[in-house]
Formats: structure tokens, C-alpha cells, sequence
């Protein structure tokens, strides 16, 4: 590593940033300014929001800086991702203590306590080996310490939510204990720092409340439009970039099946197996966002007749596409799709055994009953899977069990 001998050379920017631009790295460099913006485009979205702590934002700004003059000196970025990390623990701290007021109840030895404290340090200096934090639901729990341990209390506190990322907490601890006690030289690029300050930044937002929009973690509701997608005749399937667009169809598509569904601006409609289909399953969750039916499937005459209702925006909602809950019934070797509560309502099988499972995506769900349908509860850690990002919430052998189950959690998840 070269070390800058004049102010000239402090003040050149860095070669190696300068290959990098919107595309990858590139055997060109970029000039100056232009690496500059593609720096400040990298990370448009790693921006904290006003509810954060006026402290966390400070030391959050100080890593985008950071961050910037990699342009004149590669190492930064490095400091930058190790930094951001860092920050997302002391933030966890913060947001632990401003969560019970400064007023921590604990078990210590069978007696209720409070702990209190204005920092997380100062409360932490009056616990006790083995006392137990009781959350908010009742439930005694370690304390949590260090980074892993308050990713997880902010999971029990739901705090933060969805599956998958639930799965990547562990992989995020473990990269901060490297930051704090590291081994061996590492190097990151402008990509992946700016990558961990994006999600840094989706962390600490959520840990305040607040969903990202558009953002890889804890993404805002997304609002649902009607869309049209026909089958036609000759094999094709084409999902219409309008409603009104029906109106003016192409006439190789005039006779072919119509449907319209409730579905996010980037849902696939469409399927491929042995032949294009419909992705919607009647009666089961396939697509990675909640979708609806709300007309067909059936000929263009039938839905031109109707279409005005599809026109405005008037059907449109909102969806949130994280923690959705599926059951899946098995019978012998048979495995049904993932059904929506609603789905369950409305089907009348009662043979079977009954999966209910929470999960980001219906595939998630079902390939965790596909493997893991005789592991016993037990290796389940308070439903978790070890291998898959669901939660299982039990197991029912009857359908009547089942309706049972699935009433109490939408009572749980209505209170
Ligand atoms: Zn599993």
C-alpha cells in the first residue's frame, strides 16, 4: 500500500476506484467527476430517516462520506463496510434501550426486576450472570449481548420481520466479529460496500419502523393493479402492459383465453412447463406476491363488456409481501401447494395433515415440507428451521385442529 508523500499525491484520485462504474469493473477509467456519481448513485438508497436518533444518523453520514473517498484512496471502501457494520450494532443498543424506556424487566432467580439505565452499557453493568429478559410478550429469554443477540431479541420484538433475512442475521454477526477481531487482511470493492450500506441502512430504518421502498430487505407494501395476460392460440402468452390496451389487440391474440389478476407491477403471470401457462394456481399461492383473480379465465368478447372495472385504479391495494402465512396439507406422499389461509377456508378437504408455516414465498414453504416434514418439533427452535427460511406453527392432524390453529394465529396477528 502506497502511502502519500505530498498533497499532490493525497489529493489524486485512485486508479483502481476509477475502474469501476454503473456496469462492473471496467479495463477503462472512468474520469473523476463521472466515478464520483456513479459513487453517489451506489448509494442513493443507504440513506437513514428522520425517526432514527439524531446520533446514529451523524455516524451514518460519516460512513457515506467515507464511502465517497474511496474515489481518492480504494482502502475507504473497506473502512466504510467494517464502519457501517459496527454502527448497526450500536444501533441495536440504542434501539434496545429507547424500546423499554430506559426500564429493562428481568427474572433473577424467580423474582421479578427492573433494570434501568440510560445506555445500554449502564445497564448492562447491573445484570447478573443468568438473569432473563422478560419481552413484551411474556417470555423469558437470555439477555441479549453482542451483535447476533440483539439481531435476534429485535426478531422477538418484532422489530424486524420476514424470513429470509431472519437467516442472514447470522451471517451479518459473524462478519462484524470479523470486523472487531480481524484476521488476515481483506479488501472490498466499491460494490460490496456499497451494498452493506444499503442493507445497513434497511436495518436501522426498520429498527425505527420505518419499510424501504422498493428495498431488498424489508421492503415497503407494494401496491397491486389489475393485469391482463392472455393465452393465445398459438402457444404465446402475453401479459399487457395496460388494462386498455385489450381494447386494441392484436388479432392473433383476438381468440385466445383471457385472465385478470390482482398482482404487483412485476409479478410473472406466466409460466412455462411443458407448455405457457397461467402462473396463478386457482385455490393456491405460486407467485412471489399475493396475486387475486378477479376475472376468468374466458374469451376477449366476455372481458371487453366488463373492462371499465379493471380501468381505474379503484381495485388497486397494497400488499406485504414478507412473513405471509401458508398451510399445506399432506396426504401419504402427496403434497399439496401452498394455500393462503383463505385458500384453506375455502377448500373442503378434510383428509390429511395440515402444515402451517410462515414464510416470504409459497417455494420456501413447500420445499421445507417436501424435506422436512418428519423432523421432530423438537429440532425446530421455536419453529425455526435450520435449513430452510420458514417457521413452522404447527403441525395438525385433522383439519378441524387446523381451522382451530389458523383462527388463533389470525387472532394473535389481529391484536
Ligand atoms: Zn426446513
Amino acid at each position: 500500500v502506497d502511502e502519500p508523500q505530498s498533497i499532490e499525491d493525497l489529493m489524486a484520485p485512485d486508479e483502481m476506484t476509477r475502474h469501476f462504474n454503473w456496469w462492473g469493473l471496467s479495463g477503462a477509467l472512468l474520469p473523476p467527476e463521472d466515478s464520483l456519481r456513479y459513487l453517489h448513485d451506489s448509494i442513493n438508497r443507504a440513506r437513514l430517516v428522520g425517526a432514527v436518533p439524531q446520533d446514529v444518523r451523524k455516524n451514518f453520514e460519516r460512513v457515506r462520506k467515507t464511502f465517497l473517498y474511496g474515489l481518492m484512496d480504494y482502502d475507504l471502501f473497506t473502512v466504510a463496510d467494517d464502519d457501517a457494520r459496527l454502527i448497526l450494532e450500536g444501533a441495536l443498543r440504542d434501539r434496545f434501550v429507547a424500546y423499554y424506556d430506559g426500564e429493562i424487566t428481568i427474572i433473577r432467580g424467580e423474582q421479578e426486576r427492573t433494570l434501568r439505565g440510560s445506555s445500554f452499557d449502564e445497564i448492562y453493568k447491573r445484570r447478573k450472570h443468568g438473569d432473563l429478559l422478560v419481552t413484551r410478550d411474556g417470555k423469558h429469554r437470555g439477555m441479549p449481548s453482542g451483535m447476533s443477540g440483539l439481531l435476534a431479541w429485535a426478531r422477538w420484538e418484532g422489530l424486524l420481520t420476514g424470513q429470509r433475512s431472519a437467516r442472514s442475521d447470522k451471517a451479518m454477526s459473524r462478519l462484524r466479529n470479523y470486523v472487531a477481531h480481524p484476521s488476515g487482511f481483506h479488501l472490498l470493492s466499491p460494490p460490496d460496500a456499497a451494498r452493506t450500506l444499503s442493507r445497513v441502512a434497511e436495518f436501522i430504518n426498520k429498527l425505527w419502523g420505518v419499510d424501504t421502498p422498493g428495498g431488498q430487505v424489508f421492503p415497503a407494501p407494494i401496491e397491486r393493479i389489475p393485469r391482463v395476460v392472455v393465452l393465445a392460440s398459438d402457444g404465446r402468452c402475453v401479459t399487457f402492459t395496460s388494462v386498455r390496451q385489450v381494447r386494441e389487440v392484436d388479432p392473433t391474440l383476438a381468440d385466445g383465453t383471457f385472465s385478470v389478476y390482482l398482482a404487483t407491477p412485476y409479478e410473472e403471470l406466466c409460466e412455462i412447463g411443458r407448455e405457457l401457462s397461467f402462473r396463478h394456481r386457482p385455490g393456491f399461492q405460486w407467485t412471489d406476491s399475493p396475486c387475486d383473480l378477479l376475472w376468468g379465465p374466458g374469451p376477449r368478447s366476455d372481458l371487453t363488456a366488463q373492462l371499465d372495472r379493471f380501468e381505474t385504479d379503484t381495485l388497486n391495494d397494497q400488499v406485504q409481501c414478507l412473513d405471509r402465512l401458508f398451510i399445506i396439507r399432506v396426504d401419504g406422499d402427496e403434497i399439496d401447494d401452498p394455500r393462503s389461509p383463505s385458500d384453506f377456508e375455502a377448500c373442503d378437504l378434510t383428509q390429511g395433515s395440515w402444515h402451517v408455516i410462515r414464510a416470504d414465498h409459497p417455494y420456501d414453504a413447500l420445499r421445507h415440507v417436501r424435506a422436512h416434514r418428519g423432523m421432530p418439533v423438537s429440532e425446530l427452535k421455536d419453529g425455526y428451521c435450520p435449513d430452510c427460511p420458514v417457521t413452522e406453527l404447527g403441525r395438525f392432524e385433522s383439519r378441524e385442529q387446523a381451522v382451530h390453529g389458523v383462527e388463533l394465529l389470525g387472532r394473535c396477528a389481529g391484536r
